[in-house]
């Protein structure tokens, strides 16, 4: 049995050759002519009445779309397929002088990375800030250590918030339990289930449970 990810690359494989063959046809003999354009592969028939949104006076529009090949930035040789282009010209409107620049997964990449900035801007820098404040944990606390949690826990961001709480549970010294219980003790009664308050006195608590296991 093949495997999808087999199956796919046999029909890319295919492609790369079709179409390397396609252009060396089209290039080496006017063969234009004697072509039977719906009998070949990689080839697609132009729709002119399609086309009317392209600005055609810098040439003639073409009579068909030919599978192109391309290699991306990051080294992927790809296909551009006749089909595909006939989709981005005819019905996504789009223009007849595009090229394909970038492969399926960079494009994919791409838009992933685009959406989680436009949804969070400060992603990365948080990430950044959390990734330094865990390291914090790993060695006995000094002054300037502490003096990080304690920003971090003023932070406008709730989740490094969170993590400093973790740092403290996991220096364990009189100073941090003390801390911790005062969060503890501080937990608000009622609805209200978004307040920070509430937030900080379940993570000092879980920081607190894991600090009495690890004595035991
Ligand atoms: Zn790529």
């Amino acid at each position: 049995m093949k495997s999808n990810k087999q199956r796919r690359a046999e029909i890319k494989a295919h492609r790369l050759e079709r179409a390397a063959a396609l252009e060396v046809r089209l290039r080496t003999r006017d063969v234009r002519r004697e072509i039977v354009w719906e009998s070949v592969p990689g080839l697609e028939l132009v729709d002119k009445a399609r086309l009317e949104h392209c600005n055609t006076l810098y040439g003639e529009v073409p009579h068909f779309y030919i599978d192109r090949l391309f290699t991306c930035n990051c080294g992927a040789e790809e296909v551009w397929t006749a089909k595909q282009q006939k989709w981005w010209c005819e019905v996504a409107q789009g223009s007849i002088y595009s090229r394909a620049v970038r492969c399926y997964a960079c494009r994919k990449a791409q838009r992933e990375s685009r959406a989680a900035a436009s949804m969070y801007p400060g992603a990365n820098l948080l990430r950044e800030e959390v990734t330094r404040l865990r390291a914090l944990a790993t060695a006995k606390p000094n002054a300037a250590a502490q003096a990080e949690v304690e920003a971090a826990l003023q932070s406008k961001w709730r989740s490094l918030r969170v993590v400093a709480i973790e740092v403290m549970g996991c220096w364990g010294g009189p100073e941090q339990i003390a801390q911790l219980e005062a969060f503890v003790a501080a937990r608000p009664r009622g609805q209200n289930y978004r307040v920070w308050e509430r937030e900080a006195a379940d993570a000092a608590a879980k920081a607190l449970r894991h600090l009495a296991e690890a004595k035991q």
